[in-house]
């Protein structure tokens, strides 16, 4: 049985007020919640502040990405030994905003990967298709591809993945639960070929305009393991409902 996740991914949203009042709201719902495990990813000058907000909480801290580089001369980035000492568990890697907006490859993506590993920080893999590449009828070509890449270097039973279709992500037009199963059915099969047992364990979350209203069909799908959540994770009555979603 495979336990549930619901991350919420802030994207660059928020100031030390509102992540205050979101943290202090998500804990008074959330923190005797037990059917799900809870992340929360705020953008990087807030991690501090929210791993102290977070204390005694389980609600756990996530990063929204990381370097692949221990330190060095690369400015503005952020390693993933430095998210450590905030205590971060896990690190969103390959969202489709950094593949798009800034150019990282399934080589960058996998290299990430390997050191966020190697710190004991567990990847949330994301992969999905763009709209033009499902109308051509290579949308799990694309995934089987972003996933191989990393599959083939990186420990998969320390790897969430998330489906995040991205003609779904931020528009309001959410895949069905049917088109999100079927996919999330095959990245497991893709996992299956390797190892049965990693592939029944492997927590596969969907993501892409998840709110209130979908969040249930979604992830009462059998290969939907919760959500990667961002417009609706801003809002917390919304995103302690989509928590609250989650399949027994
Ligand atoms: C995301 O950014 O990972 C995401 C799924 O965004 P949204 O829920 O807003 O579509």
């Amino acid at each position: 049985m495979r336990r549930s996740l619901v991350a919420a991914n802030w994207k660059m949203n928020g100031s030390a007020e509102s992540i205050a009042e979101l943290l202090g709201a998500l804990r008074q719902s959330l923190d005797g919640f037990a059917a799900a495990d809870v992340l929360v990813c705020p953008p990087m000058p807030y991690l501090d502040l929210c791993g102290r907000l977070l204390e005694g909480s389980a609600i756990r801290l996530g990063a929204q990405n990381a370097h692949e580089a221990p330190s060095g001369a690369f400015t503005g980035e952020t390693a993933v030994s430095m998210l450590q000492d905030f205590g971060v568990s896990h690190v969103i890697l390959g969202h489709s905003e950094r593949r798009q907006l800034f150019g990282e490859t399934d080589a960058q993506v996998v290299a990430k990967c390997v050191a966020a590993q190697e710190q004991g920080i567990e990847p949330v893999l994301c992969v999905g298709e763009t709209l033009q590449e499902r109308e051509a009828g290579q949308a799990e070509a694309v995934v089987a591809r972003q996933l191989k890449a990393v599959l083939d270097v990186c420990a998969p039973e320390n790897l969430v993945v998330a489906y995040e279709p991205v003609w779904a992500i931020g528009t309001g037009q959410t895949a069905t639960p049917l088109q999100a199963q079927q996919m999330h059915a095959f990245i497991r099969e893709q996992v299956a070929a390797r190892s049965t047992e990693v592939a029944d364990s492997m927590r596969i979350l969907y993501g892409g305009s998840v709110n209130a209203e979908n969040a249930a069909q979604l992830f009462a799908e059998r290969d939907i393991d919760g959500g990667l959540v961002g417009g609706a994770s801003l809002k917390p009555t919304e995103f302690i409902t989509i928590c609250k979603s989650v399949s027994g």
